[in-house]
């Protein structure tokens, strides 16, 4: 689904999958997870199918990512402050410790890579801040388990 009346991309959200260190999440994975959970799907025209998961961009325990969706296409991650039409999300495999709690489990590699993809995205959308899941307005959450808010306030 096309952003709602092409809504500028003003936000660069960060998320987690909340699963615990050395925990890999595939693709598919998370895309059983958001089917389950109702998220409307992106039908992606090369894969001749609905994407349910809901980044736009996946990023492994390696450092190696996955694009999910297209920019254009809104995802399904925060429906508060319209965050899923107004941002484009990226989310790293892991954010809990091995009790469940927040914790920031990101390796060298996703850090990294995270860095190469944010500065990137700050490349298309210059204007855009760069914030995590936790910062939406109106919102009391974790994700994802590190202050991206600060982290990349230079960026
Ligand atoms: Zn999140």
């Amino acid at each position: 689904m096309l952003r709602h009346n092409n809504t500028p991309i003003d936000t660069i959200l960060i998320h987690c999958t909340a699963t615990p260190p050395r925990r890999e999440v595939t693709r598919k994975e998370l895309d059983a997870w958001h089917r389950a959970a109702r998220f409307e799907p992106y039908y992606d025209p090369a894969l001749k199918k609905n994407v349910y998961a809901g980044y736009h961009l996946l990023v492994h325990l390696d450092g190696t990512y996955e694009r999910l969706r297209p920019d254009e296409h809104r995802g399904q991650h925060c429906p508060q402050d319209n965050m899923n039409n107004r941002a484009v999300s990226i989310c790293y495999v892991g954010g809990i410790d091995n009790n469940n709690k927040p914790c920031d489990t990101r390796t060298e590699a996703q850090k990294r890579t995270l860095l190469t993809l944010v500065r990137t995205m700050r490349g298309k959308y210059p204007n855009a801040q760069i914030i995590g899941h936790k910062d939406v307005k109106g919102l009391r959450k974790a994700c994802p388990s590190f202050d991206a808010k600060s982290e990349y306030k230079d960026v």
